[in-house]
């Protein structure tokens, strides 16, 4: 699960990481309220309007605005609130903008330039180990980097033993070129951003820039927050902070009535019994040249009701010309399964592409024979390949 900037970025101050102010508004109004109160609290004059949606990229989008004064600030908050924001990590249409942030400006003038680096914290599959990478590069796309100058990025391992030790985060601020106030700032910004990384279970903290300000202060501008929602059960302040509306709606609505479902390009629905057999369906389906719409596993139960539920989900997408049923049924037999099928077809009476279904295990024999006779656009296949190759069929 995603955060917003701003909820991550106020998750990060309450570990002690140094963060660029800010408050979020939904109108112009508060907008300018909010740009008065950064005023008073931290002096500054100037403001960042900054979209807060769930894509990167939003300052080459035109969702990142400075402010020079409270008219500039409502101008600008009045054409980011509602706008369609096309970044290179959205789709052609973009994400509807239903919040800004009102942040501080901190790239003031001063004896030294500004500076941006770039930060993230991970786990690395490979090692089984969390890690910081990081960047003299900030501010610009790390993709970049890694394939042009791959020798600036660089990697800091961490025992899970021992957690983050001291002369890491001090390697770190070293390797990165700084000195001084800004090497102590920055050693402590390391200490606590791995600390709140780890106290939240989190999966990806990016934070690109991280500024050293010219007063030598190190502090998040940004902040992407991905959290493992498999630990979401011990993060309920964490868990309140889902914004449902930047989420794929099928997929929400999935998850309300407990199926697991997950968005894809292609054009094949799949309704697949178990995790373990939609992941090899989506596998064959490829093999056979077709590209699967969806993940779908419908679980142990898959009578007319559930199997109505699952494919009124995957018509939702328009791009589905066809539908692979692949049901293995061990405690649910499959004619039970076939009839749901047959029911729920006949009951929602607006399936327009062909289904291709394969039940495999109790009463295979009798569920083949019902789909056969049910007079429907619906073809049964009783091997794996042969439902693969049905749709092929079906699609040329
Ligand atoms: P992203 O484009 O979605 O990654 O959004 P960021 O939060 O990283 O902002 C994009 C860019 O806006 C940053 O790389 C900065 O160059 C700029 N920016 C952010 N905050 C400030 C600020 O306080 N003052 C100025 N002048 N620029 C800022
Ligand atoms: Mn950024």
């Amino acid at each position: 699960m995603n955060l917003h900037e701003y909820q991550g970025k106020e998750m990060l101050a309450s570990f002690g990481v140094r963060i660029q102010r800010g408050i979020v508004a939904t109108t112009p109004a508060e907008a300018v309220a909010a740009a008065k109160k950064l005023t008073e609290e931290t002096g500054t004059g100037w403001h960042v309007i900054k979209a807060q949606v769930h894509a990167g990229g939003r300052g080459k989008g035109g969702g990142v605005k400075l402010a020079k004064n409270l008219e500039q600030v409502e101008e600008i908050a009045g054409q980011i609130i509602g706008m369609n924001l096309v970044t290179p990590q959205t789709s052609a249409e973009g994400k509807k903008v239903h919040q800004v942030l009102i942040a501080e400006d901190v790239y003031y003038p001063g004896d030294n330039e500004p500076e941006e680096y770039y930060m993230s914290v991970l786990l690395n599959r490979g090692t089984g180990r969390n890690m910081i990478m990081y960047s003299t590069e900030g501010g610009m796309d790390i993709e970049t980097v890694a394939e042009e100058t791959p020798h600036l990025i660089f990697t800091e391992e961490i025992d899970p033993a021992t957690g983050l030790l001291p002369f890491q985060a001090r390697k770190i601020a070293f390797n990165l070129g700084l000195s001084g106030t800004a090497f102590k700032e920055m050693t402590k910004f390391v200490a606590s951003l791995y600390k709140a990384y780890v106290s939240t279970d989190s999966s990806l903290f990016e934070i690109n820039p991280v500024l050293k300000t010219s007063d030598d202060k190190i502090m998040a501008v940004d902040s992407k927050v991905s959290l493992d929602e498999n630990a979401l059960f011990r993060h309920k302040d964490l868990a309140a902070l889902r914004d449902e509306r930047e989420e794929n709606p099928v997929e929400v609505e999935a998850k309300a009535v407990g199926l697991n479902y997950v968005d894809l390009d292609g054009n094949v629905g799949c309704m697949v019994n178990g995790a373990g057999l939609a992941m090899a369906t989506m596998d064959l389906i490829k093999q056979a040249g077709g590209e699967p719409a969806n993940f779908l596993d419908v679980g142990g139960t898959a009578d007319a009701e559930r199997v109505e539920i699952a494919f009124d989900l995957i018509l939702k997408d328009p791009n589905v010309k066809a539908i692979l049923v692949n049901i293995f049924g061990g405690i649910v037999r499959c004619d039970r399964v076939a009839q749901g099928i047959v029911d729920a077809y006949k009951n929602m009476g607006n399936i327009e592409v062909p289904i291709i279904v394969r039940l495999q295990g109790t009463n295979a024999d009798i569920a083949k024979e019902l789909i056969d006779n049910s007079g429907l656009d619906v073809q049964s296949a009783v091997e794996f390949q042969e439902a693969a190759d049905k749709v092929q069929a079906v699609l040329a």
